[in-house]
């Protein structure tokens, strides 16, 4: 490519997940690298997920054995490298006969030829040879594989209806999404990037070797242009919009929006399992221990037209989720026990399928040089193999520069992830007497959500009013300034729902008061 003077090698359009893994793995490459979000970070799909890192076993039921293949080996790669922000789960998979297929999946279709008296109905034995293959697909080291539990005397048992006698129990991990999103940004900026936050990119044009971008900070209105060598469109949602609206690529390819809603309840047992219950319509959804206090289940499956229009969860979601853990749980939840909600839209590659739930998880990565200087898209994709996609989305970038690196990612932690998958417990400790003002619960959010950073987080304080203001919920003024100067918090929905979950713990008033303070220091600044 020629040598065209540039403010960046690659500029990512999004701030989710897929932009700030690529913007990660391409600065620690040696390009120069911006990226503009124009929300905050992860504030559209990347927080929306169930947060799991995990192979999909429902998708072995779609022959979907690359992907899950793919995710299952990745599941320890990324555990290793964030203790913190993930680990290790179980999950309880209660069995019963009448379970159902959803009925397009190839595996139902062969099933209904070959059993036909089956009716549709997902046999034991199916179920014990896909979790034979999620237990061998991924080469594990470190997830205990499936057991089985007896329902009638196991405490996994004891809220459960009693129609549920047995289940099969398997591994897969939880991840914070959010919190990994921000991680990547900041180590994208240690390593030279630019990250602009409220940034959004209203057009574009293209010249033979170069690109001119048009920015508006979506905070102030002020308009500013960068150039830069080569693109990448991470807009999830939004992938389409940028390619019609912003680009203007002469492009068929396009993405397919489903919308998923989970709903969150006081907790609804007393042990550390998730469950993972399967509907007669055929579906799944999971319900897992959150929070400590809470219970988070979800998902749904609906088509969502409109990128612009915010996904919320629908009242028909809703009683739709409530409906499905009633069919388990033995004490029945109401939609007043539903304390929060929230939505993402899943910008799935359209690959023609039939049905939501049908369509494929895996994702695709198109390189555009027609007509002058290249533009990578990404389409679909999974918070789990957000690293994957990205080393493939340097493969596609780098043969248009001189002098990349090549893969470096796997077994380099993330920042405050610089410590053994089993040392949490010895941090929290350490922590503890480092602060003694600091209780087991602070202490366990704190390293959590920073790791090894937790101290850095607290710094010389030695008692919590050295912290500054509370803003209750032991959030501090301390954390939040954090937040402020090293992970792109800018208001209060910011921290409470996307750097931590405290949200769950304030009041309205609460949330508005640190958003006051939030926005008078930055204006002071
Ligand atoms: C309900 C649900 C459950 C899920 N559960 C899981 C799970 O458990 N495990 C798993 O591995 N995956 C899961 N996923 C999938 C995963 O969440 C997504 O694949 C992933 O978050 C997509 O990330 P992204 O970066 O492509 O998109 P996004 O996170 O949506 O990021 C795109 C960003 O681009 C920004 N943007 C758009 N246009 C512009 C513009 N013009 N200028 C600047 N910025 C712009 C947007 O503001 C947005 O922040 C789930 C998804 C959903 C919806």
């Amino acid at each position: 490519m020629a040598d065209v003077e540039t403010d960046f090698d690659l500029f990512i359009i999004g701030g989710g997940i897929n932009g700030c893994g690529i913007a990660r793995d391409a600065s620690g490459r040696g390009l120069k690298v911006g990226l503009a979000e124009m929300n905050d970070l992860a504030s559209a799909t990347s927080s929306a997920s169930t947060k799991l890192f995990h192979g999909g076993l429902r998708y072995l039921e779609y022959f979907e054995v690359r992907l899950v293949r793919e995710a299952l080996i990745e599941r320890e790669t990324l555990l290793r490298a964030m203790p913190h922000i993930s680990w290790p789960m179980r999950f309880v998979l209660p069995y019963h006969k009448d379970m159902r297929f959803e009925g397009s999946t190839p595996t139902s279709k062969i099933l209904n030829i070959m059993m036909p008296w089956m009716k549709g109905r997902r046999p034991a034995w199916l179920i014990r040879l896909g979790l034979f293959m999620y237990d061998n697909l991924g080469g594990r080291k470190i997830l205990p594989g499936t057991s089985t539990v007896d329902l009638t005397t196991a405490p996994e048992g004891k809220g459960i209806e009693d129609r549920f006698e047995f289940a099969y129990e398997y591994s897969d991990c939880w991840i914070e999404d959010s919190r990994l999103v921000v991680l990547n940004a900041r180590d994208a900026e240690n390593r030279g990037a630019k990250i602009m936050v409220r940034t959004k990119v209203t057009s574009t044009i293209r010249h033979e070797d170069h690109w001119v971008v048009q920015l508006e900070d979506t905070d102030t209105g002020e308009a500013r242009t960068i150039r830069a060598k080569m693109l990448v469109n991470a807009a999830g949602p939004w992938v389409g919009d940028i390619i019609q609206q912003k680009v203007r690529l002469n492009s068929t390819e396009g993405v397919r929006l489903v919308r998923g809603s989970h709903i969150v309840t006081k907790r609804l047992f007393d042990h550390d399992k998730c469950y993972f219950f399967q509907g007669t319509d055929g579906r799944i959804i999971f319900a897992i221990p959150y929070e400590t206090d809470f219970t988070l289940i979800g998902t749904t499956d609906a088509e969502h037209d409109d990128p612009s229009v915010k996904p919320v969860c629908t009242d028909e979601e809703r009683d739709y989720l409530v409906a499905f853990a009633n069919g388990y749980f033995k004490q029945d939840i109401t939609s007043d026990d539903v304390v929060w909600t929230y939505s993402g839209v899943r910008p799935l590659y359209d690959d023609g399928a039939q049905s939501a739930t049908a369509a494929t998880r895996d994702y695709t990565l198109k390189v555009d040089t027609n007509g002058g200087a290249p533009i990578l898209n990404i389409f679909g994709g999974k918070i789990t193999t957000y690293r994957r996609l990205a080393q493939s989305a340097l493969a596609k970038i780098s043969p248009h520069f001189d002098g990349v690196t090549g893969d470096w990612t796997a077994g380099v932690p993330l920042p405050g992830g610089d410590f053994p998958v089993d040392g949490v417990d010895a941090l929290i400790r350490d922590l503890m007497r480092d602060y003694p003002f600091v209780d087991a619960r602070w202490a366990k959010r704190l390293v959590r959500a920073y790791g090894t950073d937790a101290k850095n987080v607290l710094g010389m304080a030695k008692s919590a009013a050295d912290l500054g203001q509370d803003f209750g919920a032991t959030l501090t003024e301390a954390e939040v300034r954090w937040l402020m100067d090293k992970e792109y918090a800018r208001r209060a929905e910011d921290v409470v729902w996307r750097r931590n979950k405290l949200g769950l713990r304030l009041n309205d008033m609460q949330i508005a008061a640190l958003d006051a303070w939030m926005v008078s220091q930055r204006e002071a600044a």
